[in-house]
């Protein structure tokens, strides 16, 4: 068995939200064992706090947004998809204000400050969402499934009619070194022409060549180029990680996604919770090489 972690020393990380346009600095803290990670809004009476699981995702359309009746705290998935591949159980993340700092659209920057925090052991096991039997979701040409694995892995697909994405493919067995290896520098992506439309609507306000690969009808707008030739499948890869963590504990099962944005993605989740002859939460998953 495998205790929990959280950080030795808190962190921060500034920038600019996605949506917003608007300066983001947010605080991880340390927190103890049991409880999970929590979203706190320090900016708002009360210090209102929202624990990171499926049934407080409130919206999915651009980005994963967790919320309540009074608050809510938007573009949660990079920041889960690092503190996922951290292996960190225990923590509160301070945010002052409603959405995480996009940094340069990739989740590195997270994945570095929380490793700068220091990730330690606690005195209590960590739980595992142990996937016993295949469970499979579709939504029209999109879908998602897990299969029983001696470890946590992901098989990604998309397909763009774009000259420079096409078909991509990655899989990985997914532990901190190889995430942070061939996901975490993998930014975000979008098209010019969605890009206008979406700040018409008041949305993308800080979206630029700075936290983005942006691609127009034939090429990519970036003068750096890319930093893989597979980016954006590997940005997919990483979002979905972050939206996993929304299962409420580290999956050991392998994960095969076609065409799954954060909206399947969500559904997906929500399905395998309400199966629970697919899985059992346990403590004891060996012999489990992968995570030691
Ligand atoms: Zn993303």
């Amino acid at each position: 068995m495998l205790y929990q972690k959280t950080l030795a020393k808190m962190v921060s990380v500034e920038g600019i939200g996605l949506h917003t346009g608007k300066a983001s600095r947010m605080t991880f803290k340390p927190a103890p064992e049991n409880s999970g990670v929590y979203f706190l809004r320090k900016d708002i009476p009360g210090l209102p706090a929202l624990k990171a699981q499926s049934r407080n995702v409130r919206a999915t359309q651009m980005a994963t947004v967790l919320g309540s009746d009074i608050f809510a705290v938007s573009t949660v998935e990079h920041c889960m998809s690092a503190v996922s591949a951290a292996q960190i159980d225990n923590l509160i993340i301070e945010l002052e204000g409603p959405e995480l700092p996009i940094c340069d659209g990739s989740s590195f920057e997270y994945f570095k400050a929380l490793q700068s925090g220091g990730v330690i052991e606690q005195n209590a096991y960590r739980s595992y969402f142990y996937i016993t039997k295949p469970l499979y979701y579709s939504k029209g040409d999109k879908y998602a499934y897990v299969l029983p694995y001696n470890g946590f892995k992901v098989s990604c697909t998309i397909e763009f009619a774009h000259p420079k994405i096409l078909k991509q493919k990655i899989e990985l067995d997914v532990t901190p070194f190889s995430y942070e290896k061939e996901l975490s520098s993998a930014r975000t992506f979008g098209f010019i022409k969605d890009v206008e439309a979406l700040q018409k609507q008041g949305l993308a306000l800080g979206g630029s060549l700075k936290n983005a690969v942006v691609l127009d009808e034939k090429s990519i707008l970036n003068p750096e180029g890319l930093r893989f030739d597979d980016e954006f499948v590997r940005h997919k890869a990483m979002d979905a990680i972050g939206d996993l963590t929304m299962l409420g504990h580290p999956l050991i099962g392998h994960v095969v996604l076609h065409k799954a944005g954060h909206d399947v993605m969500h559904e997906f989740v929500q399905k395998i919770l309400q199966s629970p002859d697919c899985y059992r939460v346990t403590e004891i998953v060996e012999p489990l090489t992968l995570f030691a």
